[in-house]
């Protein structure tokens, strides 16, 4: 779903893109890059707010393909054949983009690998001599990545990695879920609700991290609502970036199991342990204990564990567990 000219509404995640990977001939040679799992699978679930920093910032199609050069801390954009420097014009228009960008809240961001203005790592930048080293970052991703930092970012080549793109999603909707909320005016008891509510999520990532945020907000108090938004913010979308292991998850699902001791009869209960077994042996992939978990809260009607989010945390369409 693309994004129109208002911006008032944002009832999905709001992600932006680098437009060639929506399929637009906006690439230097009148092509385009287009990225099936985001324009087929991705796209219902979410709004796009497309980009071309090379084409809005004046460059035109077709244009002269260009490359980084220099030094990594200050690279230059620089044409390929004619040597023209668009560094200063690139700067202008990132400046002025991210500022748009800021006032739409964007939800992520997701770049075109390898780009001198879109690629977010190991771009190839090339010293006085010509050598290329792996070293660089497009222009306008990184004066995004240095504006916005608390934005989840990735690029359509990393997202390829199955675990990679199951957690950049996670990230996408628990940081849209964030924001909803912050936009809804935050208050102390909605942001315990928020804690409590990606408990065993946080769990399955980082237990410091989920305790610190637990520390934040029982001194809510001392706080304005401001700047406890912005530590909040900060240290959940940091403790997402934690890589929420096997291990991890098997010691929340035996959490989620404890929890539901009481209801379940002994031969249900030795069910469910065999497929968390199967799942830390990695015969089933996680949606398999996951799937059989929400059975039960659901038969038994457990509220507390029907409002966590990990057992929901993305669109289900999307089959983002049935490969990790
Ligand atoms: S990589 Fe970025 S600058 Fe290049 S065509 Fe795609 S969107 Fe435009």
């Amino acid at each position: 779903m693309q994004s129109g000219e208002k911006h008032e509404t944002h009832t999905l995640p709001r992600l932006g893109i680098s437009q060639c990977l929506l399929g637009e001939q906006v690439r230097y040679d009148g092509g385009h890059k287009c990225d099936r799992f985001l324009t087929t699978t991705l796209s219902p679930c979410v709004e796009w707010v497309p980009v071309c920093p090379e084409v809005e910032a004046g460059l035109g199609i077709p244009r002269e393909a260009m490359r980084l050069v220099g030094l990594s801390d200050e690279p230059r954009l620089v044409t390929i054949k004619t040597k023209k420097d668009h560094t200063i014009l690139m700067q202008r228009f990132s400046q002025k983009k991210i500022r748009e960008l800021t006032s739409l809240q964007l939800d992520g961001f997701i770049f075109k690998k390898n780009s001198p203005s879109c690629g977010i790592q190991r771009v190839r930048l090339y010293n006085q001599k010509g050598i290329p080293s792996s070293n660089g970052v497009g222009l306008f991703a990184q004066a995004f990545q240095y504006a916005l930092p608390t934005i989840p970012i990735e690029d359509e080549g990393r997202l390829q990695d199955a675990g990679i793109r199951e957690n950049f999603i996670e990230r996408v909707f628990c940081f849209f879920r964030w924001n909803t909320l912050v936009q809804q005016g935050l208050n102390r008891g909605a942001i315990v609700q928020f804690h409590t509510h990606h408990k065993y999520l946080l769990l399955a990532h980082s237990r410091p991290h989920y305790q610190e945020l637990g520390h934040l907000v029982a001194s809510a108090k001392l706080y304005t609502p401001k700047e406890l938004a912005l530590a909040y913010s900060t240290m959940f979308m940091e403790a997402l970036k934690v890589k929420a292991t096997v291990r991890k998850h098997v010691n929340v699902l035996q959490h989620l199991l404890g929890y539901l001791k009481k209801q379940l009869r002994r031969i249900e209960k030795q069910e469910l342990q065999e497929v968390i077994d199967d799942y830390h042996r990695q015969l089933t992939p996680l949606a398999v204990p996951l799937t059989l978990m929400s059975h039960y809260v659901r038969v038994f009607d457990i509220a507390y564990l029907a409002d966590q989010v990990y057992l929901h945390p993305h669109p289900k369409e999307l089959m983002l567990r049935n490969h990790v």
